[in-house]
């Protein structure tokens, strides 16, 4: 067991490890380790014969040794090279690290798988989440697996296929009239009321560590050498903050071949973009956004508890948090799936916009090592692609001429 204590990111302040937490006024708690003792116990070349999943990293995971995982075998996504792509926009290196090959379809079962199996080993029973959409589906799949009870509180235009994952989960799915922080309203007040456990993003401390490891993979599938420019979408934080937290991590135990940092860029819809308000007004906390809309509904969050954690860390890295336009989200999903065959998610796209403008201002280098992330499959976002395809009559004779020009 190498977790220390927990550490609130607001003040500093040492929690016990042992006891169930949540928040410490209102701020998220940070897992902190002993990286000395890692450090003796594990060394990069122990992890070659590993299994292929996150939990090949367990050293650096909350859950102590003697503890079963809740798992479906997550992590380990590859690292897809995008020579087409990057050739249209004129890179040398791009690479997508494709998490919509993991279970439930999106990169949120890194968090649960850590989450869930924490809660259990708490002795926690009865989970709520209030949810954009993947991340309901992601608990009610740990949930059901870790035999526990699982409420999902959705906006009621989340897509349907997050309604009907949670649904088929078993979870008690509930759909809400407003955004994520009115369902989260109702997780919290339910929490007294009712005695489940709030798993919202941030309020309880690991999540984040499960999301954590795709640092810790890109480092390790890098050889010991990150990225020189990391595109991430990013809507309550804990992909982007956990990354940066694994950089850290791995500086502190000398696993990393060089000490430079990749400049983290995290990217928003310019329909739903307090962060990148709050870094271009140079704040360190991010006020409300007003009327927030996005097909990319992971990044419809207006409002988040980690927004010093992440502004801290893209900062840190000297990236930039940038919009990327409405737009242009279903011509670039099609666009790089057709360049690549990769179905990237309407919040990939979004970082595809922001990539685009990074290189016309001259902000990344075109022989840059550039790593986006694909969160979540396209598959899942249904509604956001309107579909008008040719038909076909097979009462009538097929113009093959025709079909052959299409
Ligand atoms: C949740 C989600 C995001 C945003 O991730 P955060 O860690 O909350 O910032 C991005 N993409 C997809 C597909 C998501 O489900």
């Amino acid at each position: 067991m190498f977790v220390t204590h927990l550490e609130s990111a607001i003040d500093g302040t040492h929690h016990d490890a042992s006891k169930v937490h949540t928040m410490h006024a209102g701020r998220p708690l940070w897992v902190r380790y002993d990286l000395a003792k890692v450090k003796a116990a594990v060394k990069p070349s122990d992890l070659v014969g590993r299994e292929n999943s996150l939990w090949r990293y367990r050293e650096l995971l909350p859950l102590p040794a003697g503890s079963e995982p809740v798992t479906f075998g997550e992590g380990m996504s590859p690292i897809l090279p995008c020579p087409r792509i990057g050739k249209e926009l004129g890179l040398s290196r791009l690479s997508i690290k494709d998490e919509s090959q993991l279970p439930t379809g999106s990169f949120k079962s890194r968090g649960m798988a850590a989450a869930v199996s924490m809660a259990k080993h708490l002795g926690l029973k009865r989970l709520a989440v209030p949810t954009a959409g993947n991340a309901g589906g992601a608990l009610a799949a740990y949930g059901a697996r870790a035999g526990m009870v699982v409420f999902v509180f959705m906006p009621d235009d989340t897509p349907v296929i997050n309604q009907l994952e949670s649904y088929l989960c078993g979870a008690k799915v509930f759909l809400v009239n407003g955004l994520i922080n009115d369902c989260g309203k109702i997780v919290r007040e339910g929490t007294d009321k009712l005695g489940w456990f709030d798993m919202s993003t941030l309020k309880e401390p690991y999540r984040l560590e499960g999301k954590k490891t795709m640092g810790l993979e890109i480092a390790e599938q890098g050889e010991w050498k990150l990225p020189d420019v990391i595109l991430y979408p990013t809507g309550g934080g804990t992909g982007l903050i956990g990354m940066w937290k694994a950089f850290q991590e791995l500086t502190t135990l000398g696993w990393l071949k060089s000490p430079k940092m990749p400049k983290l860029v995290s990217c928003q819809s310019d329909g739903c973009a307090p962060i990148v308000r709050a870094f271009e007004a140079n704040l360190r906390f991010a006020e409300l956004f007003p009327n927030a809309h996005t097909a990319a509904s992971g990044l419809r969050v207006p409002m988040a508890v980690g927004d010093f954690m992440m502004l801290d860390a893209i900062r840190a890295s000297g990236g930039w948090a940038m919009a990327g336009r409405e737009t242009t989200i279903v011509p670039w999903m099609r666009r790089v799936a057709s360049a690549e065959g990769i179905a990237i998610c309407p919040e990939t796209a979004v970082c595809f916009d922001v990539l685009d403008r990074l290189l016309r201002e001259g902000k990344v280098n075109r022989d840059d090592e550039i790593l986006v992330f694909n969160t979540g499959a396209a598959q899942k976002y249904l509604e956001a692609v309107k579909l008008s395809l040719p038909r076909l009559d097979k009462n009538q004779a097929i113009d093959y001429d025709a079909l052959g020009r299409a």
